[in-house]
Formats: structure tokens, sequence, C-alpha cells
């Protein structure tokens, strides 16, 4: 082995003849070439700080890629901080799913929103966010990137066309008292725990009429992605994940990812290069094993999320429903009907009462358990008012509908029949 020539992984199929290759087919084999590691049908995890040059010239042109002076990144590894066989292969499995030619993956779902952000606003710029945002997103934008001199424009996640170009002129009015410019759009689709959806292609109409086109879109997918939403056909540039959640899927890592066009994914893959924060080559290893049952997971749990919701919506005990299967607003069912093609498997649950009631309820609970995160096997249940979104303002809490009689609900893939037992039994103890 020592004495044969580096060879190149063979082009990975796409497509059969004409016959094009859905993404769950891909996940299988996408991008990795047994035959380069020992005939192993799965990629071996490649535990190394860095990689052997098969030339002086090799290295120089590698290096070419990783510090910009050639577009498109590095063709060649080099150093475990830029890049590994591992993250390589799921990058280029996650850039299939939503249709981006290029992904990169983070140590965490937070390390990807804050070095996007990083990469694209300056001291004097305004970033304008759809709200809510997942805590710490809203909380990096409003605590971190002020004190770089980085100002925000929010607007409710629902806002027609005519609200969001009143948010634009006012944002690009902020951005010129400070000296700066409108440098991102970043939205959050549904809302946590609202579950209220962004018109996606509200704000790129928008956009481009106030803006043109040099300001990105970016849009936290991490409830519906990637099989209920792909928000690159709808308009924004950059999706973001916490693979932690449904991509991850088993509740046993923490990760991260963005994608899209490689003009915008660039800029952002240099900051990385400087700051770390790539997954390492285990995590990586373990979602490779995770896409290849995303499709079926998701399914599964969107399934279940239908049945029991269709069961708890009929219960004495239940006061109301925050799930987009069951939309009452005609306004967001329209936003649900171009954008999404399934209505997920989280949301929210009003118990009838208050805190006491939705405390005993989740204290009942046998098979669902009492966590935050979703998108797992397993169901979840939690109490964002006193847990997730406990430090948020009162009067926040009031406009978002964060009550305290709101429990918060993932559904797994276990049988549906036993989940519904569970929440009858549950409520039995209210
Ligand atoms: C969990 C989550 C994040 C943060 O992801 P981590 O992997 O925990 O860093 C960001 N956005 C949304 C919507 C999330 O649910």
């Amino acid at each position: 082995m020592a004495d044969t020539p580096p060879r190149k992984p063979k082009p990975s199929l796409t497509a059969l003849g004409d016959h094009p290759l859905a993404p769950e087919t891909l996940m299988m084999g996408h991008g990795y070439d047994p035959m380069l590691s020992e005939g192993s049908l799965k990629a071996p995890i490649f535990l190394t700080s860095t990689f052997a040059f098969p030339s002086a010239a090799e290295g120089k042109r590698f290096f070419e890629g990783i510090t910009g002076k050639r577009p498109g990144g590095t063709d060649g590894l080099v150093y475990s901080r830029f890049n590994g066989p591992n993250q390589q292969i799921l990058e280029g499995r996650l850039a299939l799913w939503d249709g981006a030619e290029e992904a990169l993956v983070f140590s965490s779902g937070m390390t990807a929103i804050c070095v996007l952000m990083m990469t694209y606003c300056s001291a004097g710029d305004v970033i304008v966010h759809s709200g809510p945002l997942y805590a710490a997103s809203e909380g990096f934008v409003a605590r971190t990137l002020s004190r770089f001199g980085v100002t925000y424009v929010d607007f409710p996640a629902g806002a027609t066309r005519e609200e969001l170009d009143a948010v634009l002129a006012k944002a690009q009015q902020q951005a010129a008292a400070q000296g700066g410019k409108v440098a991102m759009i970043y939205l959050e689709s549904p809302g946590n725990p609202t579950n209220a959806l962004v018109d996606v292609e509200a704000v790129r109409a928008a956009r481009d009429a106030a803006l043109g086109t040099d300001c990105p879109i970016a849009i936290d997918n991490t409830f519906l992605g990637p099989l209920w939403s792909r928000p690159l056909d709808h308009g924004a540039d950059v999706v973001v994940y916490s693979l932690t959640k449904y991509v991850g899927g088993h509740s046993d890592l923490v990760a991260g990812s963005i994608a899209g066009a490689r003009r915008w994914i660039d800029p952002v893959r240099m900051l990385r290069n400087t700051m770390g924060g790539i997954a390492d080559p285990h995590t990586a290893w373990m979602l490779l094993r995770s896409l290849e049952t995303v499709e079926l997971r998701m399914s599964r749990a969107g399934e279940n999320a239908a049945k029991v919701c269709a069961w708890l919506a009929r219960h004495p005990k239940v006061e109301g429903l925050g799930y987009l299967g069951m939309i009452d607003d005609p306004r967001q069912q329209d936003i649900f009907d171009r954008h999404c093609t399934g209505a997920g498997s989280t949301f929210s649950l009003f118990v009838k009462g208050g805190e006491a009631e939705s405390f005993r309820f989740l204290d009942a609970l046998k098979i669902a358990k009492l966590a935050v995160s979703l998108g797992g096997t397993e169901t979840l249940a939690s109490h964002p008012a006193s847990m997730t979104h406990l430090s948020v303002p009162d009067e926040r809490k009031a406009m978002l509908g964060i009550t305290d009689n709101l429990v918060r609900i993932s559904i797994g893939i276990e049988n549906a029949d036993d989940l519904i037992a569970d929440f009858e039994q549950a409520f039995a103890a209210v």
C-alpha cells in the first residue's frame, strides 16, 4: 500500500442514465469509494490531525485552496481544523438534501450560526431577523454582535410583504445612520414554540426589491428540514441546521451545518478554517450513519405526530394545539402550502390549567421522556416557560404566546398507539 500513488475516488453516481437518484438512495454511498479504504464498506473514522502531501507542489496547491487564493476550497486534505475525509463525505451528502452546491459542518448548530453571522456582519451593519429565534441565536445577535457594532431589526415570523418592506426600509435607515449596510436577513421557520411560519418567498421578493441580491437570506431549517421544507427552493440563500435534532436523530451527538451556493459558503469556510469549529471525525461518522435513515425516521415521526395530534385535539383536558397539521390562520396555512411538504413532529400542547397541571402531566409520562431538544427517535416533552424560555422577559413571553400551560412535544418513532396510551394515562393524573 505504501508505494502505491495516491488515488482519486471514483466520481459518485447521482443518476442512472436520465433517472436522477433520490437523496435517500445516495445516503448509502455518495462520495465514498470503499476501494480507497481496504474495501471497507463503511467509511473508517479518520483520526489524524494532519495529512501527508503526495509532493511539495501538491501541498502548495492544496494550501492555495485553503487560503482562498483559488476558489471552491481545497481539493486535497491538509489539516484537520480545515477538513477531513469523514467531514467531506458528510458535507457532500448534506448538500444533496437541500439541492445546495456546498455544505459545511460544525461542532454545533450554534457554532454554525455564529460563524455564519460573523462572516457577513461588520461594524455598523444591521442584521434583520424574524422572531422568535432559538434563544441562543437571538442572544448572539443582541448581546454579542452588538459589542462589535452590529445592530438588529426584528419582525414577527408571519409578516406580510408590506410589513417586510417597512422592516427593510427601517433597517436601511438604521444602517445608513451607523455607516454600514444591511448585512444579512436571518430567518427561523417555524418559530419555537409558536410554530409561526416565515413567508420565505415574500422575504426574497422584498429583499430583491429593496437591497438587490448581495445581502444573503439565511434560514434555520432545523424543525422541518431536510425532509419537509427546502428553503433554497423558495428563495433563501443559506440553509442552517442544528444536526443535533432530526438529522442526527438519536439524541447522541451535537453538530450543525450550513448549505447553499458556493458564492455564499466559501467566505464562511474561510472563517471556519481560521477559527476551527468543524465537526470532529467521530461525530461526522455518526451523522453519516444517521443520514441513511433520516427519511425513514422523519416520515415515521411525522405520521406518528399526525395520529397523536388527531387524538389530542379531541381530549377534554386539552385547550389547544400548535401543530402545523392543524393551522387555523388562513395566511399561515397559505405559507405552509407553498413552503412545506409535511407538518413535522414537534408541536405545542396547551393543557387546560396552568403550570401545576402541566407539571402533573409531564411528571406522569412513562414513555415520553422529560427533556428539552427534539427530533430524536424517542418522544420528548418539556415546559418552555420554565425551561428553554425561562430567561425570556414576561412581556415577550406573553407576546410569543409562551404560557404556563404550554407543553412542548417532539414525537419520535415509537408505536403511535403506545404514545397515545401514555398521554391518556398522564392526563388521568392531571
Ligand atoms: C437546537 C437548535 C439550535 C442550536 O443547535 P445546537 O446544535 O444545540 O448548537 C439552533 N436552532 C434551532 C432551531 C435549534 O432547535
